[in-house]
């Protein structure tokens, strides 16, 4: 018998579990992440290098701590893309939305405190809660996968959470939340203690409506939780971010490492940002691309659900992951994110994207 994990003291709570991961498969064809097909434009990666080469320089000294210029240029996207003032001081940034949401759960979360989320949604808020000693309350959805307003305000009435988590668009079925629902959500997380509600927008650029930013006036309850990962293709740069009343952002600076934004990822984030244009027409692009997939699928014989993101949630299987092997066969990776019934592809290239449906229509045909 080998040494593992149960031989180590480690927390009760993470006995027996499996880090969170998509399969990481080498196959011609990969739709499972949700991440941008296109690679970055040639003028940004020269952009990228230089502003980098510049910050190697001073790799000796620490980086600036607040990343001031970087949140300053994260406020002016947000402005300018919403309509709604941000300011440098609503803005924090961190390695990945996911870091975001882990230090709001470190400050708002914690031991003896809860979280509530709607599922089935993006399953890191219920795992980066358990990772911070926050207990996890599994809210309803209609089997539309809409929120079921009454019943979510019950919940919330009911268990009294710290931190309401709202998704929107969500992950895994793309659904959009309409505003009325976030405010309903709001007042009722605010009704017998103050309780922080985050609105995760990681797909907002590919909503067919607008961010809900503008609800953030008169809200210091409301965060509003960003990324560079989808519509900005840079997955792998590792850049979230948020926007919110500033007594929020000098909260999350309690729990922050000192230093946690390196040098070299504010310099890289600072040139994409200057690209900003030129990124967001792949935007344009992957939601007419989105909206074919929809129409295909469903010319198909599937049942698709309505989708604000660069993904589509696709059903219904008696055994999904069956279905995931037959697609994985012939050469596409798709996610099965344990949603039982259905399965999601996230928006590639039209080529991708063929090929995508391609092996859909002959899996159709061997279990329709
Ligand atoms: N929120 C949602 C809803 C997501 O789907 C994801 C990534 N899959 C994230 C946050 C985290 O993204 P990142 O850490 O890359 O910003």
């Amino acid at each position: 018998m080998t040494f593992g994990i149960d031989d180590l003291p480690v927390r009760d709570e993470l006995r027996g579990k499996s880090p969170y991961g998509a399969p990481q498969l080498d196959v011609p064809v990969r739709l499972n992440t949700n991440e941008n097909p296109y690679p970055l434009p040639e003028a940004l990666v020269e952009r990228i290098t230089e502003r980098v080469r510049e910050a190697a320089r001073d790799l000796n000294r620490y980086p600036d701590r607040d990343a001031v210029e970087l949140r300053a240029k994260l406020a002016e996207y947000l402005t300018k893309t919403s309509g709604y003032a941000v300011d440098t001081r609503d803005v924090w940034a961190a390695n990945g939305s996911n870091e975001v949401i882990q230090q709001l759960l470190q400050t708002f979360g914690g031991p003896g405190r809860t979280a509530i989320g709607f599922e089935p949604s993006y399953s890191m808020h219920g795992l980066i809660a358990r990772g911070t000693g926050t207990g996890w309350i599994s809210g309803p959805r209609h089997d539309d996968f809409t929120i079921d307003v009454p019943a979510a305000e019950k919940a919330v009435a009911e268990h009294r959470p710290d931190v309401v988590f709202i998704t929107t668009p969500n992950n895994p079925t793309g659904t959009a939340v309409p505003a009325e629902t976030v405010l309903a959500l709001y007042d009722a997380a605010q009704a017998t203690k103050p309780s922080m509600v985050v609105v995760d927008e990681a797909y907002v650029e590919f909503s067919h409506g607008a961010s809900l930013l503008p609800l953030l006036a008169g809200r210091p309850n409301l965060v509003i939780s960003r990324t560079m990962s989808k519509a900005f293709g840079a997955a792998g740069l590792r850049l979230g971010y948020l926007a919110a009343h500033p007594a929020v952002v000098d909260a999350v600076q309690l729990v922050r490492l000192p230093y946690h934004l390196s040098a070299v990822t504010q310099a890289t984030a600072l040139a994409a940002l200057e690209h900003t244009d030129t990124l967001l027409k792949y935007v344009e692009q992957l939601k007419t691309e989105r909206d074919r997939l929809v129409a295909e699928l469903r010319a198909t014989g599937y049942e698709v659900t309505e989708s604000d993101a660069n993904f589509v949630q696709f059903g219904r299987f008696a055994d999904s992951h069956a279905v995931w092997q037959k697609i994985l066969d012939r050469g596409v990776l798709v996610r099965d994110n344990g949603v039982p019934g259905w399965l999601r592809v996230t928006t590639g290239t039209p080529e991708e994207n063929d090929a995508f449906l391609d092996a859909a229509r002959e899996v159709q045909r061997c279990v329709g």
